[in-house]
């Protein structure tokens, strides 16, 4: 894919990380975006590099449209026009319902739903033009499974699943797909601590269908697969990438 260029929001760790990787491995040019994380998305951009690669770190903050204005202009001038678009930044709030304020509400859905939308947006006006283009959204199991404590999570990952749908139909007539991939568990720096305790991580394995949690690198195969030639005619869809963990039902058996 040498000459296409990929833009990976929130690609200084995790799954992002991850994506980033893949998709440079398959010589696409990447722009590693962040909001803080300077020192990981540097080392992401380091790593490409280190194996013939092309790659650029660039901050903005995806929820904020003028950033997002100057990331686009930056990554074009700088690697070339864009072909995909991985909205993958994210943020959990774990907290009860009754205890979520308007504040921390209103950032997760600034965070994980208003920058997909002035993202994609952004990109698709660049990419109409070209008739060509994909955009790729990183949601949950959590968008259509609920968990305790995670209420406007899971609220903010099904509006990305009917985003993702919304999009797909409107931009299907530009050459543009849109697609999601929604993710189990998978073994990021942040779960990996969440899970320190070995027991905890024990009945964790235990629960999952597979005795394992997911890697970052199988979230990246699915996002490279659904922005290829390769997925011509899917468009719309929520590809589950967790094991089969959202199909297992809590109930023992009988
Ligand atoms: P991490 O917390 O490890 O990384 C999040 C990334 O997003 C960081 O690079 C962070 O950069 C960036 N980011 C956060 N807010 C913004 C913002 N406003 N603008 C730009 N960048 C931002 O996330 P994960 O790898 O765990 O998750 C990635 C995605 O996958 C998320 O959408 C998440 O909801 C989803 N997901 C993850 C699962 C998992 O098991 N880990 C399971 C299901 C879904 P910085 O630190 O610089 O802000």
């Amino acid at each position: 894919m040498a000459g296409e260029v990929a833009l990976v929001t929130g690609a200084s760790r995790g799954i992002g990380k991850a994506i980033a990787l893949r998709f440079a491995r398959e010589e696409y040019a990447v722009a590693v975006n962040y909001r803080q994380d300077r020192a990981g998305a540097e080392e992401v951009v380091k790593e490409i590099r280190g194996f013939g690669g092309r790659a650029l770190s660039i901050a903005a903050n995806v929820a904020d449209r003028a950033e997002v204005q100057g990331m686009m202009e930056s990554v074009e001038k700088e690697l070339g026009p864009l072909t995909v678009l991985v909205n993958n930044a994210g943020i959990v709030l774990r907290k009860s319902f009754l205890d979520t304020t308007d504040e921390e509400w209103e950032e997760t859905f600034r965070t994980n739903v208003r920058a997909i939308f002035i993202t994609s947006q952004e990109a698709a006006r660049r990419m109409i033009p070209r008739g060509r283009g994909f955009i790729v959204n990183i949601s949950s199991i959590s968008g259509h499974v609920a968990v305790e404590n995670r209420c406007a999570y899971c609220s903010s990952k099904g509006a990305v699943h009917m985003m993702t749908k919304a999009m797909a139909l409107e931009l299907a007539p530009h050459g543009i797909q849109v697609n999601a991939v929604a993710p189990g568990i998978m073994e990021t720096e942040g779960i990996r601590s969440l899970m320190a305790n070995p027991e905890l991580r024990a009945s964790y394995e235990k629960y999952m269908p597979k005795g394992r949690l997911g890697w970052t690198e199988e979230c990246a195969e699915a996002v490279l697969f659904l922005a290829s030639e390769k997925a011509s005619y899917i468009n719309g869809a929520i590809l589950v990438v967790d094991g089969g963990l959202s199909s297992r039902q809590a109930l023992p058996r009988l």
